[in-house]
């Protein structure tokens, strides 16, 4: 579908691209030469102007740079690319429907306008641009946090929600299993993601896919696997309990299922969240596509809702369950031993062993777990024939 045209204070993105193709380029090169200093220094401008926003974002700030400094990039490159700038209004929107978590509005932009601006010419030397590099510049940083603005405005769901937690479940030495209930309804679709803070680490938000599909009575489901070192994840595991109240800001995520192509869900650990959640969001027509979910573990005991998949398996003939485990066996301190009945099948291997072994001609194949699974599973996917543009998965950070 063609993007409309996006204008900010009346320039279009095209505008800004005629002026130079090769200076915003330039800058671009520039400024990723000395990414992490510049956008340190952006975000100090802001936050000498507004102190408050300092304690809304988190202590650690390298992620929020990484984040703010690839997108920049990205819409510096694109800008003058393409006619087609869909991705990167889409990238900026998402950013600054986000930032209202933090409480961003439309002075903020002005100022993180200013910020980015005068980091820019600072960073690239105020000698190395020309009068006409810095129009180029300063309607860049115009039309960037002018999307970012108008996306965060003209979002009509609250900032942030919260929700309780009302039952906390550790089948597993590191995977808890949080219920909540939200004080009002979330909207969101089977398979999303969000992003959540805990109470105990205010500030450091993580996203998280909901296990379930959205139900009128508020109920949430989510699955933590505590990663060693892991902030939040180990925090989860350890001090979580009933009465706790989680804030959730924006959802994303665009993992569905379209059409009737078959279809090849591939999930890793706790990637069988957003996986259980499309599965039982089908389960209530039976006017679905045949699925084949493989979902793997380091070894059986590390599985987990196995009954829940029997009982999916078992009552929607549309679908088929694959578990994998990469070792045959628990390692000797695994407190939980494996299920003694299995009525799904189970192999030994990796997932992407396992999809390695299937023909994704003409499927649609949906993937999620931990980064380099992802990375692994798509490259496997496409040498069995799925075709790109049919495999989703979320991003890899967010
Ligand atoms: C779209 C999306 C959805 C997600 N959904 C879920 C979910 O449903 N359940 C869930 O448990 N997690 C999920 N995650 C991961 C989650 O957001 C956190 O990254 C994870 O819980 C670690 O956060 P932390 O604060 O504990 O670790 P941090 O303190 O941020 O990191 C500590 C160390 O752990 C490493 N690390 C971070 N993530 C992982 C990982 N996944 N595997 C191994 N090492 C890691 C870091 O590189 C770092 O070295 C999702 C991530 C994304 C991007």
């Amino acid at each position: 579908m063609p993007v409309p045209k996006q204008t900010v204070d009346g320039r279009e993105l095209n505008e800004v691209g005629s002026h130079s193709r090769h200076g915003l380029l330039e800058v671009a090169d520039l400024l990723g030469a000395q990414s992490d200093e510049f956008t340190k220094r952006v975000f100090a401008r802001l936050f000498v102007q507004f102190p408050d926003l300092r304690d809304a974002f988190p202590a650690n700030m390298q992620p929020h740079r990484k984040e703010l400094f690839m997108i920049l990039d990205h819409a510096m490159r694109a800008i003058p690319a393409s006619d087609d700038h869909g991705e990167v209004i889409e990238l900026l929107g998402q950013l600054g429907r986000d930032y209202r978590k933090f409480g961003l509005v439309d002075w903020h932009y002005e100022a993180l306008q200013g910020a980015m601006y005068g980091e820019i010419v600072r960073t690239c030397g105020p000698d190395n641009l020309d009068a006409a590099d810095l129009a180029l510049v300063e309607h860049t940083t115009h039309l960037v946090t002018g999307i970012m603005r108008g996306a965060a405005q003209s979002d009509p769901t609250p900032a942030l929600r919260t929700a309780r937690v009302i039952e906390v479940l550790r089948p597993q030495r590191d995977l808890t299993i949080v219920r909540l209930v939200a004080g009002r309804s979330m909207l969101f679709r089977a398979g999303q993601y969000v992003e959540t803070q805990i109470p105990q680490l205010p500030g450091s938000w993580r996203p998280f896919s909901i296990a379930m599909p959205p139900n009128t009575a508020g109920h949430l489901e989510f699955h933590i696997r505590a990663v060693p070192g892991g902030w939040v994840s180990r925090t989860i595991a350890q001090e979580t309990a009933p009465g706790d109240v989680w804030q959730f800001g924006q959802i994303h995520g665009q993992m569905r299922v379209d059409g009737n192509r078959p279809v090849t869900m591939v999930a890793g650990g706790t990637g069988l969240a957003p996986m259980k959640s499309l599965l039982m969001q089908m389960s209530i027509s039976s006017d679905n596509p045949r699925v084949h979910l493989v979902a793997g573990a380091k070894s059986p005991g590390a599985l987990y809702d196995s009954d829940a998949l029997t009982a999916l398996a078992a009552t929607n003939p549309w679908l088929r369950v694959t578990q994998v485990t990469e070792e045959r066996e628990d390692p000797w301190w695994m407190d939980r031993p494996a299920p003694s009945h299995r009525i799904l099948t189970v192999r030994q291997g990796t997932v992407v062993d396992a999809l390695s072994g299937l023909d994704l001609r003409g499927q649609q194949v949906l993937i999620a777990g931990p980064p380099d699974m992802i990375r692994a599973a798509v490259a496997t996917a496409e040498t069995v024939g799925a075709k790109p543009g049919r495999i989703v998965h979320d991003p890899l950070t967010a």
